[in-house]
């Protein structure tokens, strides 16, 4: 009876990993192997992202923060240059190019997508050519695994000059018209995050991915202290043993280990049912929640959801509660939403740059609205109706 009752309480979290005994049994070989660092795992993971993704290059990090650190330096991002992002995002977005010394300013959103507002950039591309302050990168983000109009921002890109990296943290698996996010035909770079609760987990782990070998070489350099031991990138080429090394550039060590690689790896193989299973969920979702006072997220027909979020917002005109009181509603049954994300310039360490409260109007609204239900592969349909069925009860 304990047992039950503890079981019909349990939390249900807003997404979690789902871990085989394969998962398991993959990383206990690499415990038992020669490399327990980057090593023959972590080029597998590598090549089998670029055949997943169809693109040329790939370079695995210890996180999507580390590899989206790593492209703001691999694209010559550094003191005086403007990188824009959009203003619903997780801080690394924004960050990335804040440890580069570079100043960072935000787009605000369209409220169909959630994804930065076309037209609001491109109204402040103009403004930015006429007071000569147009940015060097852009980092769109395909929040909550939902691809951004990727070809619009490549055109606005030949137009106002600047690079493009993709923040596809959400959004592995993710298709945008014939491809999947991240065969990079219309960025320079995308970064990919495998921390637990994205769509694929390596524990902790990124990877960066381009077409383009300048990129993947600078890339690569950053990831491993700025050292090569390429001898026909070394200066002096005289006396070159295999063991000589040269530290060519600056650089860290963000390395990812053959543990996680082999995690990561594994995980990789089960991405199609893992995708199947959000779907199921989302589906369920989509037509349980659709007469109650809350906005789903969008379909649009060019692109296809890896799903990694499922945002809804509350119609608050035709709600008597606040978001807080019905986000603590469900809370209270051991449903434990979450908010992504709330404006980055919210955050403390940007109003000290000196960003004000109501600096984007949509992204605002979108704070006041927005809650991401729980979603992950391995919810269960009464788990799920148990969400459902809290929601509802809170809006009542
Ligand atoms: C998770 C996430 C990151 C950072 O990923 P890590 O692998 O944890 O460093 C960056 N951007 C977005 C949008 C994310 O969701």
């Amino acid at each position: 009876m304990k047992k039950i009752l503890k079981k019909s309480n349990k939390f249900i979290p807003y997404s979690t990993q789902d871990i085989s005994k394969n998962d398991i049994k993959e990383v206990i070989k690499v415990l038992n192997s020669a490399y327990l660092t980057q090593g023959p795992e972590v080029l597998n993971f590598e090549n089998s992202i670029k055949k997943y993704n169809k693109c040329k290059f790939a370079t695995a990090m210890n996180s999507a923060t580390s590899a989206l650190h790593a492209a703001c330096a691999a694209l010559g991002v550094g003191k005086g240059d403007i990188v824009w992002t959009s203003s619903i995002t997780f801080v690394a977005s924004a960050n990335c190019a804040v440890y580069l010394g570079a100043k960072v300013d935000f787009i605000d959103i369209d409220p169909s997508t959630n994804n930065l507002s076309l037209s609001h950039l491109e109204k402040k591309l103009i403004k930015a050519k006429k007071n000569s302050k147009l940015p060097k990168v852009i980092i769109p983000v395909h929040l909550s695994g939902l691809p951004c109009d990727m070809e619009k921002i490549y055109k606005l890109s030949k137009k106002y000059n600047f690079k493009i990296i993709e923040d596809a943290s959400h959004a592995l698996g993710a298709k945008y018209k014939l491809g999947l996010v991240g065969n990079c035909k219309y960025s320079d770079i995308t970064v990919f995050s495998f921390h637990p609760v994205k769509i694929i987990t390596s524990a902790e782990g990124g990877m960066a991915v381009t077409n383009s070998e300048k990129l993947d070489m600078k890339l690569k350099l950053f990831r491993g202290h700025g050292i090569t031991r390429d001898p026909s990138h070394m200066k002096n080429k005289k006396n070159i043993y295999e063991w000589n090394y040269d530290q060519i550039s600056i650089g860290y060590n963000y390395r990812m280990s053959d543990m996680h690689a082999a995690l990561g790896l594994s995980q990789l193989k089960k991405i199609n049912k893992f995708k199947k299973n959000r779907e199921q969920i989302a589906n369920l979702y989509d037509t349980q929640l659709k007469n109650l006072p809350v906005e789903l997220p969008s379909k649009e027909i060019f692109k296809k959801s890896s799903l990694h979020l499922y945002i809804i917002k509350l119609k608050l005109d035709y709600i008597r509660f606040s978001k807080n009181d019905i986000m603590q509603s469900l809370r209270d049954d051991g449903i434990l939403v979450n908010f992504h994300y709330m404006p980055v310039y919210h955050h403390e360490f940007y109003k000290h740059l000196g960003f004000k409260k109501n600096y984007c109007k949509e992204a605002e609204k979108y704070n006041k609205s927005a809650i991401s239900m729980p979603i992950y592969p391995s919810l269960t349909r009464k788990d799920q109706n148990r969400v459902i069925n809290s929601l509802k009860k809170a809006l009542s």
